[in-house]
């Protein structure tokens, strides 16, 4: 009986263990590896419409989740900012990853920003039309928040104001003369 039990133990030691195995691993694109090697990634994962984790991580970006069972998928969002380099503005960056049909010891990777030319050249200011910046200005996305007064700090600066919708792949700039977004 005694043996019984010990084997029973061990049984579920293993299985246990199996499960506790799985690893989300974010890899930057390689064109952006160095933009993001000193930031803080916030990883956020939603099971259903629970909240099963919300962090941030540094570099090497990797979290170790909490057993989930085979059946589960998770929604991983992941987000970034980084510096656009005029009025202390940072561009936000974020993917959103559904994750599904967990296996023992596996790690799932992310790869994290999308690839695409708004957010690889998010540092270049000159117009693809007229090659200069001086009519180049920051792309503003979501809802300003004004004080009381009906003033918000997107006031004292020139902006374009994108509007509510946010892209995993969206402009940086504004050219005032060609009235592009780049
Ligand atoms: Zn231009």
């Amino acid at each position: 009986m005694r043996l019984f039990f010990f084997a029973l133990l061990l049984l579920s030691l293993k299985s246990f263990a199996q499960k506790d195995s799985v690893e989300i691993s974010i890899h930057i694109i390689p064109k952006m590896d160095s933009d993001f090697r000193k930031e803080e990634i916030r990883i956020w994962v939603v099971k259903g419409y629970e909240k099963y984790l919300d962090t941030f991580v540094k570099y090497p970006f990797k979290i170790k989740l909490p057993p989930p069972t085979q059946r589960d998928s998770l929604d991983v969002i992941i987000q970034s900012f980084l510096d656009i380099g005029v009025h202390d503005l940072k561009k936000e960056f974020f993917e959103l990853v559904y994750v599904d049909n967990f296996k023992a010891d596996e790690e799932k990777i992310i790869n994290f920003p999308e690839d695409c030319i708004y957010n690889i050249n998010f540092k270049n200011r000159i117009c693809p039309v007229c090659f200069k910046s001086d009519k180049a200005i920051p792309v503003i996305y979501g809802l300003p928040i004004m004080d009381r007064d009906g003033h918000s700090p997107f006031d004292d600066f020139e902006n374009y104001l994108w509007g509510c919708d946010i892209l995993s792949c969206g402009p940086t700039w504004h050219c005032k003369r060609d009235n592009i977004e780049f």
